[in-house]
C-alpha cells in the first residue's frame, strides 16, 4: 500500500488558524483529555482501533484522540491516510512490517509507549482493525497498567467482520450459520501445544473467519479435514478488505492451501470457511463502484484536496495524497497588517483560496478584530472550496465564480469592481493573471500575500516507487504550480500513469514541460476533474460502470 502521508504540505505547525466557527477556543474538537484522565507530569496513551483499511471506517473518537496525540506509532495495517488526522507537529513513528525496514517487536513498542508516556505525552497507538481482536492489546494494557500510566481503547472495526459488509458476504446468514467464530490461523510461535480443539471447531455450527492464515494454512485447513469437517466447505479468501485493492476468491477446505500457494497469496489476508460463502455476489457494491481498483495521485493534503478526494473517493478510487506545495505564514506580517488596517477602505475583497482565508481572517482575529471589521466590503471567493472555507468563518460570498478560469472569473468581478478599489488576497506567486486582468479591466487593484507557498523539495518515496512499478493509474493536476512541482519532484516517473489536467491553463503547463495530459476537465473544478478521469476510463474501455471482473479473477 502507497503511503498516503503528506505531512509537509500541511501548513507549518502552529502557523495556521482554524475557524472559529468550527473551533471556538483554538481546537477544532473537544480536548479527548480531560480533567478526569489525569494529564500531568504522566501523559497519556490511547490504545485507537484504525478500522479495516478504508480510511472512513475510523471512529470519531479515534479521530479526537489523533487530533490530539504528540506522538503516533502506527502499524502497517493502518492506512497511513488517517495520520492526516494528526496535527502537523505531531511525531509520527511507522512500526514496520516483515520484509521492509525496521520493526518494532512489541517489547520495544510496549517500552517506547511507556517512555513517551511517562515525558508527559499524548500517544496514540494506533492499530490496524480492532486493538482488542488479534492485535496483543490486553499484553499493551497490562504493562501500561503495571507501570501506573492511564489508557484508554478505542474500539475499531475487526477486518473480519468489516467483510460481511464490503464483500456482501452475510456471515450470520440464517439458513447457513446462526455463529461465528473469529479465528486464528497462527498461534504464537512459543506456544507448545495448540489451543485450538480442532474437534470443535470442525463442527462449528456457523461461520469460521480465521485471520492470519496464510502462512499455515496446509495445517489449519487439513486440521479441519482430518476433524470431520467436510472438503466441499465453501471457503472463500478476502485479501486487503475494504481497501481499493480487496480481493476475494473461492475455493473449498480441500482445495484452498493450493489456491494460496499457486496465487503467491499474501497478507493480510481472511479466510471464511462456511456455507455463507455461496451467497456473496461476484461484484459486491464496494467493487463495482466506477473507479474501483483505479488509484490516482492528488497533489496537495486532505485539507487543499478535500473535494477532489471526496469525489474520487466517491467513484471508488484509491487516493494517494501527496504534497508537493507547502504553506506556511508569512515570513512578515506587515504588509497584511497594513491591508488589515485600512480594510473599511475597500469595496470588494477577493480570496483566492482557502489558505488565504485562513491566514487573512487568522490574522485580523488575533489582532483582535472580528467579522465587523469588514464593514461594507463585499467578498468574492475563487471556488465554491474557498466559499465554504469562508462560511466556516461566518462570511457569506457575495461573489463565487465556480470556475477557475482567469478570463471568465476576471470578467465576472469586473461587471461589479471595475472603478472600485478591490483588495486580492493571495499566496505570494501565482494569480498574476488574475492581478493584470483585473488591473487592466479598471479595478482599483491592490495584492496582499496573506500566506507563502513554497515548492516540496523532496519527492516522497513511496510514491516515487508507485510510479516507476505502475500501481498509480492517475495523476490530477489541479493547477499550472502544481504541474510544473509534480514535473520537479518526479520527472519521468509522470510518462506512466495518465495525467487528469484541470483546465486549458494546466493543460498548457504541461505540455510545456512534456507531458501530453490524457484528460481535461470541462468544468474546472474538483468534479469536474474527477468526471474527466471517469469519462476516459469509460471511453479506454478499461471499466464500464458496474461490469468488473468477477471476483474469481481479482488479484489475491
Ligand atoms: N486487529 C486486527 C487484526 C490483527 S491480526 C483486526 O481487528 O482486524 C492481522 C490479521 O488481520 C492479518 O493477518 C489478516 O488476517 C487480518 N487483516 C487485517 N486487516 C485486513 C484486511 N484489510 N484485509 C484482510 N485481512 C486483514
Amino acid at each position: 500500500m502507497v503511503g498516503a502521508v503528506s505531512r509537509a504540505v500541511m501548513d507549518v505547525p502552529g502557523t495556521v488558524p482554524a475557524p472559529p466557527v468550527e473551533a471556538p477556543e483554538g481546537g477544532a474538537t473537544p480536548d479527548p483529555v480531560t480533567s478526569t484522565e489525569v494529564r500531568q507530569a504522566t501523559g497519556i496513551v490511547y490504545l485507537v482501533g484504525a478500522g479495516p483499511g478504508d480510511p472512513g471506517l475510523i471512529t470519531l473518537r479515534g479521530v479526537e484522540c489523533l487530533h490530539h496525540a504528540d506522538v503516533v506509532l502506527y502499524d502497517y495495517l493502518a492506512n497511513p491516510a488517517l495520520l492526516e488526522h494528526a496535527s502537523p507537529s505531531a511525531e509520527l513513528v511507522p512500526l514496520g512490517r516483515k520484509g521492509s525496514g525496521r520493526v518494532y517487536t512489541p517489547v520495544e513498542i510496549t517500552e517506547r509507549m511507556l517512555e513517551e508516556a511517562r515525558s508527559g505525552r499524548t500517544v496514540v497507538r494506533l492499530k490496524g482493525g480492532d486493538p482488542s481482536i488479534f492485535g496483543r492489546g490486553a499484553d499493551e494494557t497490562a504493562a501500561l497498567r503495571e507501570a501506573g500510566v492511564p489508557f484508554e481503547i478505542v474500539p475499531g472495526i475487526t477486518s473480519g467482520l468489516a467483510l460481511a459488509a464490503y464483500c456482501e458476504l452475510p456471515i450470520t446468514q440464517q439458513d447457513d450459520a446462526s455463529a461465528v467464530a473469529l479465528v486464528t490461523g497462527r498461534e504464537r510461535d512459543d506456544k507448545t501445544t495448540s489451543c485450538l480443539d480442532y474437534d470443535s471447531l470442525a463442527s462449528f455450527p456457523g461461520t469460521l473467519i480465521f485471520y492470519m492464515g496464510v502462512g499455515r494454512c496446509a495445517k489449519w485447513s487439513a486440521e479441519l479435514l482430518a476433524h470431520g469437517r467436510s472438503p466441499d466447505t465453501p471457503v472463500a479468501i478476502v485479501r486487503q478488505c475494504t481497501r481499493a485493492d480487496q480481493g476475494l476468491v473461492r475455493c473449498t477446505l480441500a482445495t484452498v492451501a493450493e489456491v494460496v500457494k499457486a496465487r503467491g497469496v499474501r497478507p493480510p489476508a481472511l479466510f471464511v470457511v462456511g456455507d455463507v460463502v455461496e451467497r456473496a455476489p461476484d461484484v459486491s457494491w464496494f467493487t463495482a463502484r466506477p473507479l474501483f481498483g483505479t488509484r490516482v495521485l492528488v497533489p496537495g493534503s486532505r485539507a487543499t484536496s478535500t473535494r477532489l478526494a471526496g469525489r474520487l473517493a466517491g467513484l471508488g478510487a484509491d487516493m494517494v495524497v501527496s504534497p508537493v506545495l507547502r504553506i506556511s505564514a508569512p515570513a512578515d506580517w506587515s504588509a497584511v497588517d497594513a491591508a488589515v488596517d485600512r480594510i473599511h477602505e475597500y469595496d470588494w475583497l477577493v480570496f483566492s483560496s482557502q489558505s488565504g482565508v485562513d491566514h487573512f481572517l487568522g490574522r485580523l482575529f488575533a489582532r483582535g478584530g472580528d467579522a465587523r471589521r469588514l464593514g461594507r466590503a463585499r467578498i468574492a471567493a475563487l471556488g465554491s472550496t474557498t466559499a465554504n472555507r469562508l462560511r466556516q468563518w461566518g462570511l457569506r460570498a457575495d461573489l463565487v465564480p465556480e470556475e477557475s478560469v482567469v478570463d471568465s472569473l476576471a470578467n465576472m468581478l469586473l461587471e461589479h469592481a471595475r472603478g472600485r478599489w478591490v483588495l486580492l488576497i493571495q499566496a505570494n506567486r501565482g494569480r498574476e493573471a488574475l492581478a493584470r486582468a483585473l488591473e487592466e479591466g479598471g479595478a482599483r487593484l491592490e495584492c496582499v500575500a496573506a500566506y507563502e507557498s513554497t515548492d516540496e523539495l523532496v519527492p516522497d518515496p513511496e510514491v516515487a516507487a508507485a510510479l516507476a512499478a505502475g500501481e498509480i493509474q492517475w495523476v490530477a493536476v489541479t493547477s499550472g504550480a502544481t504541474a510544473r512541482a509534480l514535473a520537479r519532484l518526479y520527472g519521468d516517473g509522470l510518462r506512466r500513469p495518465r495525467l487528469a489536467s484541470i483546465g486549458p491553463v494546466t493543460s498548457a503547463a504541461l505540455k510545456e514541460l512534456g507531458y501530453l495530459p490524457a484528460a481535461e476537465a470541462s468544468s474546472h473544478t474538483a468534479n469536474g476533474l474527477a468526471e474527466a478521469i471517469l469519462e476516459a476510463e469509460r471511453a479506454s474501455g478499461t471499466r464500464a460502470r458496474g461490469a468488473r471482473p468477477p471476483t474469481e479473477r481479482s488479484s489475491v
